[in-house]
C-alpha cells in the first residue's frame, strides 16, 4: 500500500505531464477499475472527454485531478499495486492498463492495476474550511504536509482522545496520512510508546511528535522524489528509502540505532508495531 510519500511523488509527477493538457479519449478496459463510479465505465468515460486537467492534489493517501469543470474531480485510489503512467500513444500498453486517457500532446495517461484494488472515480468538488476537495475526501483531515495543516489543533484533538496515541496517528479523521510505517518511524523518534494513551501526553511531547512525523515524511519524500523518470510515474513498490533509512520499522530483534538494544515486535490493531523496550517504555496497565 503505497504512504503519503509514494502518492506525493506521484502527485508531482502529474502535476508536471499532464496538468495544463486536455483530454481527447478515454477507453474503459477493466469495470473493476471503475466499480467507484456509480454510473460506470461509459459515464465516466463521456465525461471526462473533453476536460482540460487543471491540477494535481493531494490530501494524506487520497489523490485526485481537477479540470476545467469546476464540479469534477477524478479521484485516483492506487489500491495495492495501482500506477498512473504517462506514455507515447504508440508505446505498447502494458498488460494491466486498464483505463486509457489520450491527451492532446500524444501522450497517454495510463492506469495500470495488476490486483485491481485501485479505480477512478469522477466526484463532486466541495469547498470545506476553505478548500476544495472531493466529496469522497470531505471526511480526511489534513496531513502533516499541508500548508494548513494547524499544528496547535492537531495537538489538542490529539490529547482529547482517550485511547493509544498510534491508534490516534491511525485515525485519518484526526491526521491523515499517516500509516503503519511512518507512526513507527515517528514513535521511535519521539521515544514514545504507541500503547500510551494519548490524553496522557503532554502539549509539547505531542507537539513534537508530530515534528517527528514531518520529518520523517518530509526524508521519505526527498529519497522517492529522486526515483522517478521523466516519462514514468510510478508508485509500485518502495522508494528504496525503506531498506536503508528505516530506524524501527521492520528491524524486530536487530539493534536499535540509538541504544542498541534488540527493536521488539508487538501485535497491535492486527499489524505489527516496533519499537525499542529501551528508548520506548511500554505503558504500565
Ligand atoms: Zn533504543
Amino acid at each position: 500500500m503505497p504512504e503519503l510519500p509514494e502518492v506525493e511523488v506521484v502527485r508531482r509527477g502529474l502535476a508536471e505531464h499532464v496538468v495544463g493538457h486536455t483530454i481527447e479519449s478515454v477507453l474503459v478496459k477493466h469495470p473493476r477499475s471503475v466499480r467507484r463510479h456509480e454510473l460506470g465505465g461509459d459515464d465516466l468515460a463521456a465525461r471526462m472527454t473533453g476536460l482540460r486537467i487543471e491540477s494535481a492534489c493531494r490530501r494524506g493517501k487520497f489523490l485526485w485531478l481537477t479540470f476545467d469543470d469546476p464540479d469534477a474531480a477524478l479521484v485516483v485510489h492506487l489500491g495495492m499495486s495501482g500506477q498512473m503512467l504517462v506514455q507515447p500513444a504508440q508505446a505498447p500498453l502494458e498488460k494491466h492498463a486498464h483505463i486509457v486517457a489520450a491527451l492532446d500532446n500524444g501522450t497517454q495517461l495510463r492506469f495500470v492495476d495488476q490486483r485491481t484494488f485501485g479505480g477512478w472515480a469522477l466526484n463532486r468538488l466541495i469547498t470545506l474550511d476553505g478548500t476544495d476537495v472531493p466529496e469522497s475526501v470531505a471526511h480526511i483531515a489534513r496531513d502533516p504536509l499541508d500548508p494548513q495543516f494547524d499544528t496547535e489543533a492537531v495537538v489538542a484533538r490529539i490529547r482529547g482522545k482517550s485511547s493509544e496515541i498510534k491508534r490516534v496517528l491511525l485515525d485519518q479523521t484526526v491526521v491523515s496520512g499517516i500509516g503503519n510505517i511512518y507512526a513507527d518511524e515517528a514513535l521511535w523518534r519521539a521515544r514514545i510508546h504507541g500503547e500510551r494513551s494519548a490524553a496522557a501526553l503532554t502539549r509539547p511531547a505531542v507537539r513534537r511528535l508530530l515534528g517527528d512525523v514531518q520529518a520523517v515524511m518530509a526524508e521519505a519524500l526527498d529519497a522517492g522524489g529522486t526515483s522517478f523518470d521523466a516519462l514514468y510515474v510510478n508508485v509500485n513498490g518502495s522508494s528504496g528509502y525503506f531498506e536503508r533509512s528505516l530506524a524501527a520499522y521492520g528491524r524486530a530483534d536487530r539493534p536499535c540505532r540509538r541504544c542498541g538494544a534488540p527493536i521488539r515486535r508487538e501485535k497491535f490493531m492486527n499489524r505489527s508495531s516496533f519499537s525499542c523496550p529501551r528508548c520506548q517504555p511500554k505503558p504500565r496497565r
